[in-house]
């Protein structure tokens, strides 16, 4: 294939690969789809939703994985080292979206790529290598049941080049087990969702990529005064050092003392003493012995602490990149208040190749264990107590190798749930099908950016960071025209709007791609904004952009992979929480008796969805508004399905 369009920002070119039939086709990138998608999520999603079978069963050779990047991806645009994995997902039935960090996107963007889309199913274990132009499907027998780290080691030997990047699956990938983890060099996760177990059900242990031609700029003297001045004013930025030093960590202290909302043992309690200290940022610096710290391609702010456990039982333990989630996951959710059996537990999660879902899974199980509706026999003989370290290593290890309990735990929670039976489902730490790290019952942004993630419960797709890092002016300086509270998180006021222009937002990021840590959402007065980001953008891609273009773009990008959901079987019925956050309250803290209020939620959903253009009643999308977003392909297919507001009596929504 002769790709004659000469491009700015994007590669030009995709990369198709079936497993199936051994085959690799390279094809143009549609110009059009290159505009109104821009990349990572935005094209990945488009690619799913153009070329995925509907109904396909997520482990079916049938689904695709894609790999994407952005048009930003491989330049110098500050922490657009991102790559996006988007297929369906065996963990929810729902579009599959993970984000990840490293270097990956870059060097696929410089060997000439947008996108890889991978097809079929090997039908021997295989690794794909990809050498710029030169694209082999490679035996990986010798690779098969080795942990992620080990199977880097090989690849680099085979290359005789430690500088490629890597997408490796472990045992629990090659396992199925639901939440298996696709990951990025030997730290970076493309986390939520079971992308890993995407890649095992391809036989596909592992992906390399090196590349060197570089990325061509349409205007480049634009681009780089754009790109200093942007880098620049995320260094003064407030949040910069905070981000720099701590990373996520910094919200722990914040959670635990001042929100009282840390999830603790299932979410049974909110605050965590035995762990304020000991659990704390400045205890880690101080008892981990940090290495100079880690960045993404292309960050300023370099928030992967490379990290070796100084003493203790985990001793001499390392890895890159700890951050709140693994904090919280593993530590307080767990009942243990240990900052080396946190890392510990993040060593083993990446090299079996096991999402942090397995955190929420094991402490799920610890609360029916608590509440003996697992019994010691039905655990193969484990005290699944809280604090009992060496019996979650070693159902970690269970679960990557489907042993036992461990197959039982390896499953999607409605799978698991289905087959421990009983009461088990209510006490899920679930929203929208998937687990949460923030809890839902008093905080309305929370609450309502979880329940209308198109990839299931989510605090990466929607929630809108900078109304808790601002004042209410700045989030009503945002968003003209809103009520006054809509920036106070415990007000239920402006919170459909607030969370409709967030989730457009992380839309934009996503596709750029640049990392929610280097934008205005998370480091207001300081990252950048969305003028710069349709400047630069323009500057990169000779495509001129404006803000509301962006957010045009967004809100496309949202709609249709909401509009993917449905076309999947799902309807208004997928927007549920569990129980636990409606029926239970914390004992203690600043949030202590507040239980979740459906009533009022379920109108959040309501109002939130009939702003987006979906029927509140049914979930389905309105035509006019598909249509209005160059979604017409969407609409005819949904009409044909009977999947459209309006197509129902019992709708009050005309087409
Ligand atoms: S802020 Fe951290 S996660 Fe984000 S791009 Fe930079 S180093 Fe990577």
């Amino acid at each position: 294939m002769e790709n004659k369009k000469k491009w700015y920002g994007w590669a030009g070119t995709l990369l198709n690969i079936d497993l199936t039939k051994s085959e690799i086709k390279k094809e143009p990138l549609d110009p059009e789809m290159a505009v109104n998608f821009i990349g990572g999520d935005g094209l990945g999603s488009k690619l799913l939703y153009d070329r995925l079978t509907p109904g396909t069963d997520p482990l079916d050779p049938g689904n695709l994985f894609i790999l994407s990047t952005g048009p930003l991806s491989g330049t110098l645009f500050p922490s657009s080292g991102r790559l996006s994995a988007v297929f369906k997902s065996p963990m929810t039935g729902l579009i599959g979206l993970s984000n990840a960090g490293g270097y990956f996107g870059p060097e696929l963007k410089w060997a000439g790529y947008d996108a890889i889309i991978i097809s079929g199913r090997a039908e021997k274990p295989v690794w794909i290598w990809i050498d710029n132009d030169n694209v082999e499907i490679r035996d990986a027998a010798e690779m098969w049941g080795k942990d992620t780290w080990q199977t880097i080691e090989r690849i680099e030997e085979t290359i005789d080049d430690n500088t490629i990047s890597t997408v490796t699956i472990g045992p629990a990938g090659e396992n199925l087990v639901a939440y298996g983890l696709a990951l990025v060099n030997r730290s970076r996760g493309l986390g939520k969702g079971g992308s890993g177990a995407v890649m095992g059900s391809k036989n596909l242990k592992a992906i390399a990529v090196r590349g060197s031609k570089g990325v061509r700029i349409h205007d480049p003297d634009k681009f780089e005064e754009l790109n200093w001045q942007i880098r620049e004013n995320l260094k003064k930025a407030p949040n910069y050092t905070l981000w720099s030093k701590f990373g996520t960590m910094a919200f722990y202290p914040i959670l635990d003392e001042v929100q009282g909302a840390l999830p603790v043992c299932n979410f049974q309690e909110g605050t965590f003493p035995e762990g304020s200290k000991a659990l704390s940022p400045d205890t880690f610096i101080k008892e981990i012995e940090a290495l100079p710290n880690e960045s993404c391609f292309g960050c300023p702010i370099q928030c992967g602490h490379y990290m070796r456990v100084k003493s203790g039982k985990y001793a001499g333990t390392h890895l890159e990149g700890i951050e709140y989630y693994a904090q919280f996951v593993f530590g307080p959710n767990l009942g243990v208040p240990d900052w080396g059996f946190v890392v510990k537990c993040h060593e083993v999660a990446n090299r079996l190749g096991l999402q942090f879902s397995v955190g929420h899974l094991m402490s799920w199980a610890a609360e029916l264990y608590q509440r003996g509706i697992l019994t010691k026999e039905e655990c193969d003989g484990l005290e699944l107590t809280w604090g009992n370290e060496d019996v979650f290593l070693e159902l970690m290890r269970k679960i990557a190798y489907r042993d036992g309990i461990g197959d039982v735990l390896a499953c999607s929670y409605e799978e698991a749930a289905n087959r421990i039976g009983k009461d088990s489902q209510k006490y899920q730490p679930i929203i929208t099908k998937l687990d949460t790290s923030e809890c839902p019952r008093a905080r309305y942004d929370v609450a309502l950016s979880h329940l209308i993630s198109n990839r299931g419960g989510d605090h990466n797709k929607a929630l809108p960071y900078f109304n808790w890092m601002t004042t209410p002016e700045y989030v009503n300086a945002l968003l003209p025209g809103t009520p006054e509270k809509t920036g106070d998180m415990y007000s239920v006021d402006g919170k459909p709007e607030l969370i409709d222009y967030s989730e457009n937002v992380h839309a934009i990021l996503d596709s750029l791609p640049t990392c929610l840590f280097a934008s205005f959402t998370m480091t207001p007065d300081g990252g950048g904004t969305l003028e710069e980001y349709a400047e630069i953008l323009s500057a990169g891609t000779g495509v001129r952009y404006t803000k509301n273009d962006l957010l045009q773009v967004g809100r496309r990008i949202s709609v249709m992979e909401r509009s993917f959901n449905v076309r999947e079987g799902f309807d208004r019925s997928l927007y549920q929480m569990s129980e636990k956050f409606y029926e239970t309250a914390f004992p203690d803290g600043a949030q202590k008796g507040v239980k979740a209020d459906k009533k009022i939620i379920d109108k959040l959903v309501d109002d939130f969805l009939t702003r987006k253009g979906f029927d509140p009643k049914t979930g389905y999308p309105r035509m006019d508004v598909l249509k209005d977003l160059g979604l017409k392909n969407v609409a005819d297919q949904l009409k044909k399905m009977n999947r459209l507001a309006g197509q129902h009596e019992e709708d009050n929504v005309s087409m």
